[in-house]
């Protein structure tokens, strides 16, 4: 199967009609660097720091990780690798951390708020972090920041670490690139200044849909009942795709849905230029992009829209996979 796409890799994700989309990979172990290479990723959209520390038996030290995520940055040379700050809770409980007792992990206290609330760990992450990007360019995001307030504490709690380690007399990062992740329906009405602030935004899909359409993405019984490719869901998707288009911020998509190839079209046709995904997907997505004509899929997408269906999904199939001729 994956010998197909072989061919593929340095070719660029373009589509007929002139659309140029990136696609880079998500990762998170050791393991999965050689695969920059042998997928053709421009890049790491989404490191899920996370599994260094769910695999270990104890906090992990900042050395360490100063030492791993370096190596991480060496792999990918000239590449940009975005760093996701420690997204625990939830579905992701460290073995030595008290299990909170929350009838509603999903909707408690996670990710940022975790990191906002108790920022030792985060500290020494972004400590370690910065280390590892001396001189280079390091690029942040923050997980599941349902607010513009969460994101400027963030990202002042980073700025303190940049300044502490300046002071130490360590050499920083050569720039500094900070996001956020749009994980809840929230981030997405923020006030217009969140787009302007932050450097980059990418939409954490999988929590994103959950959130939409309040259906837990780890139960069987309704976690397929509401199509990515709804007319509802692929409407705040666009809103945000315009709400970055004008603060010209860059937009990224990192969910599971990036990986699949009729979502990864309909979000590049609805303006989407960077999709981060498993490795195994690119070859496969940018296949379809090669092979689509973004502006004539956008008509059709368009025309679902209007025409009262609840999901574009049999338009989109109908068109791409139409006899030829
Ligand atoms: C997401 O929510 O889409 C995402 C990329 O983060 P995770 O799957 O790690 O929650
Ligand atoms: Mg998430």
């Amino acid at each position: 199967q994956q010998e197909r796409y072989v061919s593929l890799r340095d070719k660029p994700a373009e589509s007929p009609d002139g659309v140029r989309v990136r696609l880079t990979m998500n990762a998170g172990l050791m393991a999965d660097l050689p695969s920059l290479e042998s997928s053709g990723a421009e890049g790491v959209g989404l490191f899920r720091t996370e599994l260094q520390f769910l695999t270990q038996s104890k906090v992990p030290r900042r050395g360490e990780l100063a030492q791993m995520y370096s190596k991480v940055l060496d792999r990918a040379g000239e590449t940009e690798v975005v760093f996701r700050t420690l997204d625990i809770g939830s579905d992701k409980v460290l073995p030595y951390m008290k299990a909170q007792d929350e009838p509603n992990p999903a909707l408690g206290w996670r990710a940022i708020r975790v990191g906002l609330d108790k920022p030792g760990v985060m500290r020494m992450q972004i400590q370690a972090l910065i280390r590892a990007a001396a001189g280079r360019r390091l690029s942040v995001m923050f997980p599941f920041i349902a607010q513009l307030q969460e994101f400027r504490e963030a990202r002042e709690l980073l700025f303190r670490e940049v300044e502490r380690e300046r002071r130490m007399g360590h050499v920083l990062p050569g720039e500094i690139k900070v996001g956020a992740m749009l994980e809840t329906p929230s981030l997405a009405f923020a006030p217009a200044t969140f787009f302007d602030e932050a450097d980059f935004v990418s939409i954490g899909g999988n929590d994103l849909k959950q959130f939409f359409y309040a259906a837990d993405r780890e139960n069987e019984r309704v976690r397929r009942r509401y199509d990515t490719l709804n007319v509802s869901f692929l409407n705040m998707i666009e809103m945000i795709v315009r709400r970055c288009n004008e603060a010209g911020t860059p937009l990224s998509f990192c969910g599971e849905d990036a990986g699949r190839p009729i979502e990864a079209v309909t979000f590049a046709a609805l303006g989407m230029r960077t999709l981060s995904m498993r490795p195994a997907s690119i070859g496969p997505v940018k296949h379809l992009i090669r092979r689509t004509d973004l502006g004539a899929l956008r008509k059709v997408i368009d025309e679902a829209r209007t025409s009262g269906a609840q999901s574009v999904r049999p338009a989109v199939v109908e068109h791409l996979y139409r006899p030829a001729g």
